[in-house]
């Protein structure tokens, strides 16, 4: 029992490191670097990043094992990106994990993204941890369900994108093969990324975010 909740700390904190090093750089730390900054033993780092892995906070290399992602954010670009007061940005996984970021960094963004139909700039103001401007203001996001079986990273993700407006959204969807998911407005969109991403580095009071 001890010993699981010693895991279960190392877990969060390595979790942590691991978000704020990536709010900060727009990479991943290493192993070697989590070894230092958290005084853990590589051994038990590596054995918290596998339960990460295992459920589904971050994604790695299937082959190589590098991190690709560590939710929310992405290591290679995608079209979702954050950009901080101070001008540095990062990338998003998807629409809904680009809205939750300046709540759970408790930082003010902007979200810069595109209209998957027609290529339109989607541009998103977060100020004090609510939505302070939204262009062009018909915006809306598809949202898709993971099924239990899906690897975010691939699967889920790539379908939860932003549109200029709900025409577009209807356009594209209606030439997909299979698109199960909802519509969401980007009140509904940033209340839904806040919820599962604004309580992730406050829940020890300890980490505090940029
Ligand atoms: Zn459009």
């Amino acid at each position: 029992m001890i010993g699981a909740m010693v895991l279960m700390d190392n877990y969060a904190r390595v979790y942590h490191q691991m978000l704020l090093s990536f709010a900060r750089t727009g990479q991943p730390t290493t192993t070697e670097s989590l070894v230092n900054a958290l005084a853990l033993s590589r051994e038990k780092v590596e054995q918290s990043l596998n339960l990460l892995e295992s459920g589904g906070s971050i994604y790695r290399d299937p082959e190589t094992r590098a991190i690709l992602a560590a939710y929310p954010f992405s290591a290679t670009p995608t079209q979702h990106v954050v950009r901080f007061a101070d001008g540095h940005f990062v990338y998003a996984m998807c629409a809904i994990d680009a809205l939750g970021m300046p709540v759970m960094l408790d930082a003010d963004a902007r979200v810069e993204s595109r209209c998957t139909r027609c290529d339109k700039e989607i541009r998103i103001t977060v100020k004090r941890n609510a939505l302070e401007e939204v262009s062009p203001p018909g915006a809306r996001v598809w949202y898709m369900q993971a099924d239990a079986c899906c690897v975010a990273a691939l699967e889920q993700c790539p379908s939860i994108n932003f549109f200029c407006s709900t025409e577009h959204l209807e356009e594209w969807r209606a030439e997909q093969d299979s698109a199960q998911g909802m519509l969401k407005t980007i009140e509904g969109a940033f209340a839904h990324g806040a919820r599962i991403f604004g309580k992730l580095l406050k829940q020890d009071g300890k980490f505090h975010a940029l």
